[in-house]
């Protein structure tokens, strides 16, 4: 290891490279971090944890209407302030950011705040035009929002990197595309105040979900005041002395203040200089990997969005996790990629494991499914009209839950334990077989007893 400065360089302080630069400290190797940016990389500076932030911001919407039916009166109309909630995001992700950066530097993590690029299989070059030599590289660069379609206007736009901190609040928005992102932002503004739209180039929301919780969503987003525009796309956007106008395919034309355009994200490697080094990659930037987070130059790794396989957080940290396990710990790990348990956090909020409806039944002969949906217990007082939706697919051969999805509030929290049982292959006995805690909404998972479709070929 001495014929290198460091044993581990590692390019991009977010989730997955401080996991793997703090692991590997701790089992004595030599690392170095470098982060153009700020330290946390987007979920901490401009994605999860903003994000979620801002959801709770936009839940008291709800809550302060449903307080009257619990008997509380609310002194006067309440009202939002932007300003207000940009500075605290602000002050908590600083705080965060400060966080992870105490964390390197007591794991003896050398820190470089500027830009780093590859040289070759062994070397790196820093802004400062420093040239570091190193064991391993790893590149965890993450991604960025893409401005696509690109249509006229479309640089008008905004993504999820500048709507955090816009300095007005858009009292018009209009959300292009339907995934993640889209619906979570649409789910949020609206319940701020703005008139929000969606336009995007599917029929439904959340391709790839289960499709009676993407239409059960988009239905309750509906209800919440956002309009939708499916099968459609802007084919230019105007700018105009109040805002922009957004042309829209289907020929409809929308008055806004912001257009968010979220139709997905790059993995971030131009001008990395991977090529340099040999290191693979597609069309779209992505770092090809294996399994095991190896590229095709054995001493280059990359973990996170950066090589769009799974683009969640967890899944970074856990391959970065993983990876400093297996170099310096002399462990024989791997990361798990399947039944990820992931949730969409719009109101109310998705949570799912494992395969939906459609994906079971391409994949099984025999599937059961168990849907439930019903009123929650919060909602028969506050009288808003809300519904808690439930879905268990069983393989109908062995019994085994191939996938269970939740909308209703608090189903990211659900989704994580059923994760552990999805995971434990737990079957639809096992299920029956736990006992309910009540009153709650999960109960009904354990609970259901009524097959409501049976499906063979
Ligand atoms: P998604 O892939 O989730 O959604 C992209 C959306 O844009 C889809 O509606 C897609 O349509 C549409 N789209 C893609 N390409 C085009 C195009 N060329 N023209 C028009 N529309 C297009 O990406 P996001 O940007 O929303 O999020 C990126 C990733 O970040 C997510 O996949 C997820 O992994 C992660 N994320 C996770 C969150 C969480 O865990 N809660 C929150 C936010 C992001 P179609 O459906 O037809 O493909």
């Amino acid at each position: 290891m001495a014929d290198y400065d460091v044993d581990l360089f590692v390019i991009g302080a977010g989730s997955g490279g401080v996991r793997t630069a703090r692991i590997a400290a701790g089992y004595g190797a030599k690392v170095m971090v470098a982060e153009e940016f700020r330290i946390g990389g987007t979920c901490v500076i401009r994605g999860c944890v903003p994000k979620k932030l801002y959801v709770y911001a936009s839940r008291f919407a709800d809550d302060f209407e449903d307080a009257a039916g619990f008997g509380w009166t609310l002194g006067q109309k309440p009202t939002f302030d932007w300003p207000t909630l940009v500075a605290a995001k602000e002050k908590e992700i600083t705080r965060l950011s400060g966080l992870y950066r105490k964390g390197l530097d007591g794991a003896n993590v050398a820190v470089v705040e500027q830009r780093a690029e590859v040289e070759g299989p062994h070397e790196v070059r820093l802004a400062d035009g420093r040239r570091v030599t190193a064991r391993y590289i790893l590149v965890a660069t993450g991604g960025a929002p893409v401005l696509q379609p690109a249509v006229p206007g479309v640089e008008h736009g905004i993504t999820s990197d500048q709507i955090f901190d816009l300095p007005e609040f858009p009292r018009r928005l209009l959300v292009v595309g339907g995934g993640y992102i889209g619906v979570e932002f649409a789910s949020v503004f609206a319940r701020l105040g703005s008139q929000v739209a969606v336009t995007m180039r599917a029929d439904n929301i959340l391709r790839g979900f289960d499709n009676d919780l993407r239409t059960a969503l988009r239905d309750a987003l509906a209800h919440a005041g956002v309009t939708f525009h499916p099968n459609a796309l802007p084919v230019r956007i105007e700018k105009e002395a109040h805002g922009l106008i957004a042309r829209l395919s289907d020929g409809s034309a929308l008055n806004v203040d912001q257009v968010l355009v979220a139709t997905g994200r790059n993995p971030h490697t131009t001008g990395l200089g991977l090529e340099k080094a040999g290191v693979a990659m597609r069309a779209n930037g992505a770092v090809i990997v294996d399994d095991l987070s190896c590229t095709n130059v054995p001493s280059v790794f990359a973990v996170g969005d950066v090589t769009d396989v799974s683009n969640l957080t967890p899944v970074a940290i856990r391959e970065g996790h993983t990876l400093a396990d297996r170099l310096f710990g002399g462990k024989d790990v791997a990361c798990d990629h399947e039944n990820i348990p992931t949730a969409v956090f719009t109101t109310p909020e998705l949570g799912t494991v494992g395969l939906s409806e459609e994906a079971a039944r391409e994949a099984y002969p025999v599937v059961d499914i168990y849907k439930a949906a019903f009123r929650p217990m919060r909602a028969t007082l506050s009288g808003r009209e809300e519904r808690v939706l439930m879905k268990i697919v069983v393989d109908g051969t062995t019994d085994r839950v191939l996938g269970v999805h939740v909308l209703g509030h608090d189903a990211g929290e659900m989704a994580q334990l059923l994760g552990i049982a999805v995971r434990m292959r737990a079957t639809k006995a096992d299920f029956d077989a736990t006992m309910a805690v009540h009153p709650t909404a999960a109960e009904e998972l354990v609970t259901m007893r009524t097959r409501t479709a049976r499906y063979e070929r």
